[in-house]
């Protein structure tokens, strides 16, 4: 049977929060069989967070969590790092708010997650499998899941940038051929510069810099080491959109496609997905019989 994931040992990181920018500490520790992903704010007497669809406050800039007043924010590039590794159960303990940005892409956390080892447990890993289509419309944007053998996401985005355009902005992954983690896991958040310096006189987006994203001008990228690869913004909204979906508990199977959406609609086409139970189910799998080809290079490689 394919199984349920944890790391083996606890790793620490520290870094900066994009919006607070407070130095946050950050550990991860194993967790048991059907834990699930939780968030403990160690700063506020130790209160957890489950990382689940039922406790998103806020989808502006970033995925919010809060249960009973305490929240934690940025929380999707881990989700997303979680998601492609296929860690179920962790408890991620932070002294703030904010998931620490790091470099503004996954690629940190995979490298963090890596180094403390995955560790397979003795049950049985339920997947989320999408049974029948769902779609939600929001003026000219949209976002669908339809049954699929294996996770796949296909996204187009209309962001009004000279290099974006040049870049492309459509893409489709199937996780069984691409490799999450070459291939996505090093994109970057971006954005205009003129928006960062607007953000901060509202004090947000105060750890924002170069060094956390790829800064756009009117016309070009400001970065001086230009970009990680050649269509970097839509890979990144590629890596959002997994953690996100990541927030439905478990590993989906399943094909995301997506016109101009973001972390608010993402949040929608979940609740709407959990408020429909026929149009899902759990199910576990055999090694053999899995539609489980899914991430498959990536999950084997990190065991
Ligand atoms: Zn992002």
């Amino acid at each position: 049977m394919i199984k349920q994931r944890t790391i083996k040992k606890s790793v620490k990181a520290r870094g900066i929060g994009i919006h607070s920018g407070n130095m946050v500490n950050m550990t991860l520790i194993p967790a048991k069989i059907d834990h699930g992903v939780v968030f403990r704010r160690m700063d506020v007497g130790g209160k957890l967070i489950r990382a689940h669809n039922a406790f998103v406050n806020e989808v502006v800039l970033s995925t919010s969590l809060e249960n009973k007043g305490v929240k934690v924010s940025t929380v999707e590039h881990l989700m997303s790092a979680f998601a492609a590794l296929g860690i179920d159960n962790i408890l991620v303990e932070l002294d703030s708010f904010e998931v620490p940005i790091m470099d503004g892409s996954s690629a940190p956390f995979i490298f963090l997650s890596q180094s403390a080892g995955i560790e397979e447990q003795d049950a049985p890993k339920n997947f989320f499998v999408i049974r029948k289509p769902v779609k939600i419309q929001h003026k000219d944007s949209w976002a669908k899941v339809s049954p699929y053998e294996g996770f796949k996401v296909t996204l187009e985005i209309d962001f009004e940038h000279k290099k974006v355009k040049e870049s492309g902005q459509k893409l489709s992954i199937d996780f069984a051929q691409q490799s999450y983690l070459k291939e996505i896991s090093r994109a970057r958040t971006f954005g205009y510069m003129r928006d960062v310096e607007t953000l901060q006189r509202r004090n947000l987006a105060l750890g924002a810099s170069m060094d956390n994203a790829i800064a756009l001008s009117d016309s070009d990228v400001l970065n001086e080491d230009g970009m990680r690869y050649q269509n970097e913004f839509v890979k990144h909204k590629i890596l959002d959109i997994v953690g996100d979906l990541y927030l439905l508990g478990n590993n989906l199977i399943g094909h995301y496609e997506g016109y101009k959406t973001g972390h608010l609609l993402n949040d929608q086409l979940l609740s709407a997905i959990l408020d429909q139970p026929d149009t899902w189910s759990l199910e576990t799998f055999e090694e053999k019989d899995s539609p489980i080809k899914f991430y498959s290079e990536d999950w084997q490689n990190s065991l």
